[in-house]
């Protein structure tokens, strides 16, 4: 719990206080669930904790349970997002962490994305 619950200057803060309009998927008193503005592929929404975290770099024991609860959601929510069943179907989980992690935003995001390929590489 070392960060501000809120960083005014934080886009995502923004897009959760209902401040930037988003296209919300999820939302509880600690997670909130929009898609990505700029997809990477045929599904594509993030899971973010409310509290302002910066990065995978600053969670604590103390945030096992919220990020334990984001990957319990990740699998139910691509499947109502469109996703298919695994496995033939399935997503990729992804959170960049820092400038060299490919990290844009400094408010923690977990990417799933799935759909039909081709858009998945690697
Ligand atoms: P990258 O920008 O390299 O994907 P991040 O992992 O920091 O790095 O991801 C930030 C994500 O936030 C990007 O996929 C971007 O499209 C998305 N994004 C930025 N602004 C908004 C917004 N207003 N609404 C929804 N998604 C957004």
């Amino acid at each position: 719990m070392s960060s501000e619950p809120h960083d005014p200057n934080c886009i995502f803060c923004k897009i959760i206080a209902g401040q930037i309009p988003s296209r919300k998927v999820y939302e509880d008193e600690e997670l909130f669930g929009f898609h990505d503005i700029a997809p990477w592929a045929p599904v594509h929404f993030m899971l973010v904790p409310k509290r302002h975290i910066p990065s995978m770099a600053q969670v604590t024991p103390e945030d096992s349970a919220l990020l334990g609860k984001i990957m319990i959601l990740a699998p139910k929510l691509a499947l109502e997002q469109g996703c298919r069943p695994y496995p033939q179907g399935g997503f990729r989980i992804v959170v960049n962490t820092g400038a060299e992690g490919g990290q844009e935003v400094h408010h923690l995001h977990v990417h799933v994305m799935g759909g039909p390929r081709p858009w998945l590489k690697g």
